[in-house]
């Protein structure tokens, strides 16, 4: 579905925009209808592609809570839409990518992101930032960068020994005789949040500060539209765009939130495009005399039904080839279909948890609230599906925790997951547990969102002592260290162990956590 100006207008009574915001709209564009003839540019946006090269399962709401998971995604498909837009607008188009490219599936992973590096290569893409890129550690990520035929930005990176940017921090890309300005945020959590060696030497920060110095900047070369490409999440960059005027459109990322439409915010458009490619965000711009006169806007959902590209799908087979066999093995069976799209728990995410407990012999388990990772439909299992489901191999984790500890552990998550300081939102989903029952109040202040926590029955004891299996310092930071311990085991073995044990293996939503 195609939304433009006039429909968004019609909206308004929703409430998605504010009158002003929608007579401003409407003033321009009578302006338009006067002047001569405005010029006109299509924005692309990719975000939180997650190294998905092939078609894959996607997740779609349905009734009653009950998802529908369809093929969507691959970059064969991707490569045809972007072919087919370059050619309906004569080339008249800036395709960007907001990150979260390098990071979600086995072949990007093992090779370390290169896997990725001749589809990007030849993709059309003119500029991304990144997040998960980091993973590999700066060093490599500064490799990747240097192999792609367009430049990797961020206004917010440091190099801690120079203190100097360690990206460019923008791009002025002439298109058809108009000149676009695209300034680029990473995420900022890179370093506060991820694993030490993600950040090796390098210091993150929101951007808040340096946006509107390089908003002057670009403006001063004469640019015709200035554009952000944001990893900070929909949230966050509504509050930037709140408090930082002379942005014309924000293209966001990191949230996988689906925009069906356009938000304006600050005088400004902005769209984010799912997750996993499975979306290109597609943004129609009339232009004049540097203002957006008019728009159509469309996410598009890169189907089944969209031919491959046969050069871009040669390039996928020979990316994943060496890992073909490994992928394609069988390894269980699923009852059910296993999703990670759901706010407070998710079926993959408790089967996994359920696999790396049982693995630790602990009573409780941890993880992020990771929303990367496509469905899984019931049936056979492979390899492939279990490293969708934790790409890293990363060990599996012990430590002991106070019941005092264990309250302190979740108010810090739901904090990070919905306080009322947007930039202060640096999870992603509620933390995953099992094990335990946690009822919360989300509109709470700081601190006081868990009204209960439960195990088995009865309440968490503050000086009672919890054994807990966990991935990462993003499940458990390393504050806690009482007996903390690597296991020599990895998840996706404990999911191989889990399957061998439990054919058809069942992951319910068990009413972890309660919202009261
Ligand atoms: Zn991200």
């Amino acid at each position: 579905m195609r939304i433009t100006r006039r429909e968004c207008l019609a909206t308004v009574a929703s409430g998605a925009l504010s009158a002003s915001e929608a007579l401003g709209a409407g003033k321009r564009a009578r302006r338009s209808e006067t002047g001569s003839k405005p010029g006109q540019i299509t924005l692309v946006q990719i975000n939180d592609s997650h190294g998905y090269f092939e078609q894959h399962r996607e997740w779609f709401p349905g009734s009653h809570g009950k998802p529908m998971f369809r093929p969507a995604g691959g970059y064969s498909r991707i490569a045809t839409l972007v072919k087919q837009i370059t050619e309906e607008t004569m080339g008249r188009v800036l395709f960007l990518d907001n990150g979260d490219t390098f990071y979600g599936t086995y072949p990007v992973a093992r090779s370390r992101g290169q896997a990725l590096i001749p589809i990007l290569q030849q993709l059309g893409f003119q500029a991304m930032t990144a997040h998960w890129e980091f993973a590999y550690g700066p060093a490599r990520l500064k490799e990747l960068a240097s192999q792609l035929p367009y430049p990797l930005l961020a206004i917010n990176v440091y190099d801690n020994e120079t203190g100097r940017l360690a990206y460019e921090p923008y791009t002025v890309a002439n298109v058809a005789g108009l000149k676009i300005g695209v300034i680029g945020i990473a995420s900022n959590l890179v370093d506060k949040t991820m694993p030490a060696s993600f950040s090796e030497g390098l210091r993150f920060t929101l951007g808040r500060e340096e946006l509107p110095r390089f908003i002057n900047e670009v403006r001063a070369k004469h640019v015709d539209l200035l554009v952000v490409l944001s990893h900070l999440g929909f949230p966050q960059d509504m509050k930037l765009l709140s408090e930082v005027p002379g942005v014309d459109v924000l293209l966001s990322g990191h949230t996988h939130d689906r925009l069906y439409q356009p938000v304006q915010q600050g005088g400004a458009l902005v769209i984010q495009s799912g997750s996993h490619g499975s979306f290109l965000g597609r943004l129609d711009l009339e232009i004049q005399d540097g203002k957006i006169t008019d728009y159509k806007h469309e996410l598009i959902e890169v189907a089944a039904t969209i031919a491959p590209d046969p050069a871009t799908e040669a390039l996928v087979k020979q990316a994943i080839g060496p890992y073909a066999v490994e992928l394609k093995r069988e390894v269980g069976e699923l009852a059910v279909g296993l999703d990670r799209a759901t706010g407070l728990e998710a079926t993959m995410d408790n089967f996994l948890l359920a696999a790396i407990r049982d693995a630790a012999g602990t009573e409780l388990a941890f993880i992020n609230g990771w929303r990367w990772g496509a469905p899984i439909p019931a049936g056979k299992v492979t390899m492939n599906d279990l490293y969708n489901i934790i790409p890293m191999a990363v060990p599996i984790s012990t430590v002991v925790l106070t019941g005092a500890e264990l309250k302190q552990l979740m108010e810090d998550n739901l904090e990070a997951t919905f306080s009322a300081n947007a930039f202060k939102q640096q999870g992603g989903y509620v933390k995953r547990c099992l094990g335990l029952t946690a009822y919360i109040r989300v509109q709470n202040p700081t601190g006081t969102r868990l009204t209960r926590l439960l195990i088995g029955d009865k309440q968490v004891q503050p000086d009672k002592l919890y054994s807990s299996a966990f991935l990462t310092v993003q499940a458990v930071p390393a504050k806690y260290n009482r007996n903390r311990r690597d296991l020599p085991v990895y998840p996706v073995d404990a999911m191989q162990a889990y399957l061998k044990k439990h054919r058809p293996a069942k992951a319910e939503i068990l009413g972890t956590v309660v919202v009261v």
